[in-house]
């Protein structure tokens, strides 16, 4: 808890302060602050975080020299907009010049007191590097937003995620550990480990649980073979990052059916710890964006303005509170629409209501309308009738879009309407008129990669 955010820059925490058990908030004042007095502390922060990246950080002091700017200009987040945006490539190819941390390390190196980087399966691995105050800051954030999520400290969080550079379980992890619960840190990725999962859940209890949804599933598959019901198992909390399904509607309906357990989402990226800066509360009305922590800025990812509420765009991340690497509006690349309706739990943090809808990357313009895969899945996972291979493609005819989905049935004789039906929940759920062509069991191609479900063929010569 911190009582003059505004004031000290980085904030100290008290490492002994928890709140009452009944109390629905770890921090009430700061969780349920209107949003023009939130908005002054966070401006407060940026300012105070300007001036330390400006005298630390070469790599932030040219290009906001270049742009023209410099800390004192920054009065307003209306100016903040202003400052240029950073994308993961430049973090790399300032790594790469400047090894092994870039030229935005504002902490001496002999202050690092953690390692942690990405999985470089897209070129040269990025070193991320904690300081001391980065690690209080990540415990302290994950703490009160697990305590969120419905989490206390009579509960036992088992953490279902491998511990490696991957930096999820490990602020899963920090979360559980300050909040006061009881910390299982599992794992995950040895051969067997599902099944010993199973047995450890059954001799420990664990209310809480920590991993990826498709982790979760696989989870619920072991215990079946075992003749157990997974709901039986005793998780009350499921929470859950790292992939999206647990943000997407039917997904988070089959993981709370089967557990008999809350499905929640949150975490944002690798690079923003902490991560879990965007995460569902218990209510799970979509993920609140902790702007005191990290602040989200949603941007049109082709004029790089901040769009307004209602509206989607890609969310922008500025830690706040991190001192070793600090991350001024890096571009996470993710798509999500924003709204700032009131959320029963009473906090007054803007929702991205539906999660992250995908990767800006993998959206389709269809006759001016933005139409992401995953809101095709969507829809095509309400039907029961349909199976689980699904193919868009989109064609032009006479100057027109013209978008196709070739779903396959679950059965040889569906009903007469059911391609009708389909199509007209597409309209009404993506806004756009597509043509369903229903196909039988297992005619499509099956692939891992959501990409080839897509097939683009308005450009190529015919
Ligand atoms: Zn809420």
């Amino acid at each position: 808890m911190i009582s003059h955010a505004a004031d000290l820059w980085p904030p100290v925490y008290d490492p002994s302060y928890r709140p009452p058990d009944d109390e629905p908030y770890w921090n009430r004042s700061r969780e349920t602050m209107p949003a023009q007095e939130r908005d002054a502390v966070v401006i407060a922060k940026i300012q105070a975080l300007m001036r330390y990246a400006w005298d630390r950080a070469p790599f932030y002091r040219k290009r906001w020299q270049a742009a023209g700017l410099e800390p004192g200009d920054i009065r307003t987040l209306e100016d903040f907009a202003r400052v240029p945006t950073i994308a993961k490539a430049d973090l790399r190819a300032d790594q790469l010049e400047h090894p092994p941390y870039g030229s935005y390390l504002c902490i001496e190196p002999k202050d690092i007191v953690r390692i942690h980087g990405t999985s470089g399966t897209s070129g040269r691995p990025t070193a991320f590097a904690w300081g001391a105050q980065d690690y209080a800051a990540i415990r302290e954030a994950h703490a009160e937003i697990m305590w969120s999520m419905g989490i206390r400290p009579s509960d036992v969080v088992i953490v279902c995620s491998i511990f490696s550079l991957y930096v999820g379980s490990w602020g899963a992890l920090a979360g559980t550990e300050r909040l006061g619960a009881a910390a299982f840190p599992f794992g995950a990725g040895v051969p067997g480990q599902t099944l010993q999962a199973i047995s450890w859940i059954r001799q420990m209890r664990p209310t809480a649980f920590y991993g990826t949804p498709s982790y979760a599933l696989r989870l619920a598959e072991a215990a079946r073979s075992e003749g157990l019901d997974p709901a039986s198992l005793g998780l009350r909390v499921m929470f859950f990052s790292g992939e999206p399904g647990a943000g997407i509607l039917s997904t988070k309906g089959l993981i709370e059916e089967t557990f008999g357990a809350a499905c929640i989402d949150s975490g944002s990226m690798g690079e923003v710890t902490p991560w879990m800066n965007i995460a569902e509360c218990s209510h799970r009305t979509g993920m609140h964006l902790w702007q005191d922590f990290v602040y989200a800025e949603l941007c049109d990812p082709q004029t790089w303005q901040v769009v307004p509420f209602g509206a989607g765009g890609t969310p922008v991340y500025t830690q706040l509170e991190r001192t070793a690497q600090p991350m001024i509006r890096l571009v996470s690349g993710d798509y999500a629409e924003w709204t700032d309706e009131p959320c029963p739990c009473g906090r007054t943090y803007p929702r991205f209501p539906r999660g992250i809808a995908g990767r800006i990357d993998d959206m389709l313009v269809v006759r001016g309308e933005n139409v992401y895969p995953s809101a095709i899945e969507e829809v095509l996972r309400g039907f029961s009738e349909l199976g689980a291979e699904f193919e868009v493609v989109l064609t032009r005819e006479r100057h027109m879009d013209e978008l196709t989905v070739r779903a396959e049935t679950a059965t040889q004789a569906p009903g007469d309407d059911l391609a009708s039906r389909v199509g007209a929940e597409m309209k009404r759920k993506l806004g756009v008129r597509a043509t369903i062509e229903l196909c039988a069991p297992n005619s499509l191609e099956r692939t891992d990669l959501k990409s080839r479900r897509v097939r683009d063929e308005r450009h190529s010569p015919s």
